[in-house]
């Protein structure tokens, strides 16, 4: 099916306008996009030099490449797979098959971060970490920070690793397995996560490009979307120094998870110091603060 044999003497605007028609006749919804992202990341080019010099020839190298990339995309596989790597915070981020792709919605859990300031030199922990994207933007933000990620995932491990080296936090983001908190000691300042949070029904109902191509293990939340934060909440309280006394831990969310998250946060110690929102107005993180209540650890409590 390689209706999209691109030549080395297409033009740059030629091949991008090939690339556009291709999508479109398949019935891509942002073929324009598409077709224009493909060719500025896999041509090596500015937006300037597809303006100015949109006459010049692609090669072959550049040939082959669309081509491969183009007949990637017209099987269903997302951009951000194609490249290899994702945008996050302005960073760059490589993928492998263990990360999810990272998504805006987590810019907003960085910016709450961010927002709620901190001791100066703060510890991070990242609870399932992935490509790594929130750890290696706050500590990109942060130069006297140290962090730990972890994942279960050994793919993202190694990943997550390259990515914190190339973005030249190598020396202060460590990476290591574990099942959310169980092998981690602190205390930390700032413990944040985006576990996976979708109820395991409603998967199959998700685009076929994240059911395919995100790994399950960083969507599905358990029957009812909730359980890493029962895990996360529960290890924690049951960790009583990991947190420190004056810390934050902060929760991605998923659009309707607000109530039950915070309520989960409440139910093992923890005070709700906040839900912020997405931008698009959706309730997107959970701030939550020690100290633990001790007496209340493993009995209920509403306040
Ligand atoms: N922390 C990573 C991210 O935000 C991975 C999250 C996940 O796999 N659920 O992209």
């Amino acid at each position: 099916m390689s209706d999209v044999a691109f030549e080395p003497g297409f033009s740059r605007s030629e091949a991008l306008r090939r690339a556009t028609q291709a999508l479109k006749q398949a019935g891509h919804t942002e073929a324009r996009g598409d077709a224009r992202f493909l060719c500025l990341h896999l041509l090596g080019l500015t937006p300037t030099d597809l303006a100015l010099r949109g006459d010049a020839p692609i090669g072959p190298a550049g040939a082959d490449a669309l081509t491969q990339a183009l007949t990637r995309r017209l099987r269903g596989e997302p951009v951000a797979r194609i490249l290899g790597e994702w945008e996050f915070r302005g960073l760059t981020f490589a993928l492998s098959a263990g990360t999810l792709v990272p998504r805006p919605d987590t810019e907003t859990l960085v910016d709450s971060a961010l927002r709620l300031g901190t001791v100066p030199s703060p510890t991070i922990l990242d609870l399932g970490t992935g490509s790594g994207c929130i750890l290696i933007a706050l500590l990109g933000e942060w130069p006297g920070a140290r962090g730990l990620g972890v994942d279960l995932s050994e793919d993202a491990l190694s990943t997550a690793r390259t990515n914190a080296a190339r973005n030249g936090v190598g020396d202060r983001a460590a990476f290591l397995r574990g099942d959310w908190c169980e092998a981690v000691r602190g205390p930390f300042d700032l413990i944040v996560s985006n576990p996976p949070y979708i109820a395991s029904g409603v998967i199959p109902t998700l685009s076929e490009e994240v059911r395919r191509y995100d790994p399950a293990a960083a969507l599905d939340g358990g029957p009812d979307g909730l359980d890493a934060y029962r895990a996360i909440v529960d290890g924690l309280a049951a960790r009583p120094g990991l947190l420190a006394a004056d810390g934050a831990l902060l929760l991605e969310i998923g659009y309707d998870q607000a109530e039950a998250v915070a309520g989960l946060g409440r139910d093992a110690g923890f005070r709700v110091a906040g839900i912020d929102r997405d931008l698009t107005g959706h309730a997107r993180v959970v701030t939550l603060r020690p100290p633990f209540d001790v007496t209340s650890v493993g009995n209920k409590v509403v306040r």
